[in-house]
């Protein structure tokens, strides 16, 4: 079997980390996000964590160096032999030219692009919501996803918080960094007839019945 990997393509708040875990329940592949990792390192004060620190509260991407290197070696782990949900990875023409390598080189396939969108004031209206798990990066959403305990994760019990680059500036600046960084992946996948756009305004689980859909294609 050649491990098999779903790349979430999408703007910030658009809802990759909720489908990621969504699909990542229903395919049994791990759900591999670059975001995620970054705050665990910030938070353990790693060496990557202190050089990616001054870039996250900016709204800026970390540089492409590290970020390929840190998904590599995630990717290479035993839990992801099989594959992995990309959940914020590739985010730039450079990144998505290094995970063909690495993927060439293992026999490894991308299934789909899903490229989930949603016009700027739902990004807003999301992010300003959004309550995510100290322990695990689960996401929440006060109104359209509440925990059933106010603060604390459903699945693990950690403590929800508001993260540091949710201020209204900075999440202008990462909506921003998006449209000028990442939205040329978007022709890149389409031209190696990967991308399946998916209108990411529907309400949550419909957006997972559509993802399944085109995952499962054959
Ligand atoms: P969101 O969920 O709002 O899209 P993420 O959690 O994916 O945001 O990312 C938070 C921050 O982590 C980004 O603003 C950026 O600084 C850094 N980051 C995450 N993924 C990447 C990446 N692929 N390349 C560069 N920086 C990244
Ligand atoms: P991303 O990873 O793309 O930044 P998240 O998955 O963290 O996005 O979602 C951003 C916020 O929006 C979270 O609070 C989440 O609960 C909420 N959310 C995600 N998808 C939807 C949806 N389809 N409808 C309403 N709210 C959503």
């Amino acid at each position: 079997m050649v491990p098999v990997y779903v790349v979430l393509l999408g703007p910030p708040g658009v809802g990759k980390g909720t489908q990621a875990e969504a699909l990542s329940n229903d395919l049994g592949l791990p759900h591999v996000s670059s975001g995620d990792i970054f705050r665990t390192n910030l938070q353990n004060q790693t060496e990557l964590g202190k050089k990616a620190q001054a870039f996250m509260n900016r709204g800026e991407l970390v540089p492409d160096d590290l970020t390929i290197a840190m998904i590599q070696d995630r990717l290479e782990q035993p839990d992801a032999s099989k594959g992995a949900i990309l959940d914020g990875f590739p985010r730039t023409p450079a990144q998505a030219l290094a995970l063909e390598k690495i993927l060439d080189e293992w026999g490894g396939k991308i299934l789909a692009v899903p490229y989930i969108s949603a016009p700027p004031n739902v990004l807003i209206e999301r992010i300003s919501g959004r309550w995510t798990c100290r322990a695990e990066g689960h996401v929440y959403h006060a109104i359209y996803n509440p925990p059933k305990k106010p603060g604390k994760c459903d699945i693990d019990g950690s403590e929800l918080y508001q993260r540091e680059d949710e201020k209204p500036e900075t999440v202008t600046r990462r909506i921003q960094v998006y449209m000028e960084q990442t939205t040329p992946l978007i022709a890149f996948y389409r031209q190696r007839n990967l991308l399946a756009e998916i209108d990411g305004t529907l309400p949550i689980e419909q957006v997972t019945e559509q993802l399944l859909k085109v995952v499962k294609k054959d």
